[in-house]
């Protein structure tokens, strides 16, 4: 019998086979968790619809995080075809590809604004909507951060600052959402090679700079991050709420 026989929970995140989502939610189904998917726009619904059905998943949403409608949608159909939910992964982030380059100093208002609200504030809105179908059942969510929000990354500017925000948050809402018996942690993941990723300038150098340094000299897959979610997502993590593990090879404990 699978560690999630019996649980469900949403995946918000995927936009095709390289997204670290995708690893997750293949996992969770292996271990027995029924899971429903949202997408951002048609463009990756083609994507994320075929792989969602070969999970056998029924429920597939879409879901801008910048929409409250869209949002609020999605947890009335979950309230509507299941009445309650036992995890959630929030594996989203978004930055206009020039603020993902050259000085922080030239970030602008609209980028600034746009970076927090996709990727820190969405965190919030979506917990908010989740926590009355997941409260005294011992629910868990888990979200996605990156190094950068803890020391400078070269170009990733308004994603570093909107990626500690995140982390913040993480700490605020397991404060409020503990006494509700959830739990919520975020993956501080190395870096992969993704769409996301593809986004900021210079990312083979990030890359093949964990390759060289970090203590298990290579870079993370998206399967490492995946089996540690399955920990903070199942009963495994009982006690754990409001940490950041670090899923980098080790990158983070190094001085130089
Ligand atoms: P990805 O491109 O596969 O996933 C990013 C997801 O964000 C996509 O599914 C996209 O549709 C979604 N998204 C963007 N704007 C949205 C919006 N307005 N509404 C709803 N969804 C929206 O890339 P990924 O690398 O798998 O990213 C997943 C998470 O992992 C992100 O939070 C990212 O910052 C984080 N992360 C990635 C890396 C890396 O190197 N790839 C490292 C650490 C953390």
């Amino acid at each position: 019998m699978g560690l999630l026989e019996g649980k469900k929970g949403v995946i918000f995140g995927v936009a095709n086979e390289k997204s670290i989502a995708w690893a997750i939610a293949r996992i969770l189904h292996r271990e027995g968790m029924e899971l429903a998917f949202t997408y951002a726009g048609e463009v990756l619904e083609s994507r994320v619809r075929p792989l969602a059905d070969s999970l056998g998943s029924r429920i597939i949403l879409p879901c801008d995080v910048t929409d409250d409608s869209q949002i609020d949608s999605v947890f009335n159909t979950l309230k509507n075809e299941w009445g309650s939910l036992d995890a959630m992964v929030h594996a989203i982030a978004f930055a206009k590809k020039e603020e993902l380059k050259g000085e922080f100093l030239n970030t602008t208002r609209d980028g600034f604004k746009l970076a927090m609200d996709v990727s820190a504030y969405s965190l919030v809105a979506l917990v908010k909507c989740a926590v009355p179908l997941m409260e005294g059942r011992d629910g868990a969510i888990v979200t996605l951060s990156y190094y950068g929000s803890e020391k400078v990354i070269t170009n990733y500017n308004a994603m570093g600052v909107a990626k500690a925000a995140l982390e913040t948050s993480v700490r605020y809402l397991a404060a409020d959402l503990g006494p509700k018996k959830v739990r919520i942690n975020t993956i501080s993941a190395g870096p992969v090679k993704t769409l996301a990723a593809m986004g900021i300038s210079g990312f083979k150098s990030i890359l093949d700079m964990v390759e060289s340094k970090s203590p298990l000299r290579r870079n993370i897959t998206q399967e490492d991050v995946a089996k540690t979610a399955l920990y903070l997502l199942s009963d495994l993590s009982s006690g754990v709420t409001g940490e950041i593990i670090h899923v980098d090879s080790g990158y983070n404990i190094m001085g130089n």
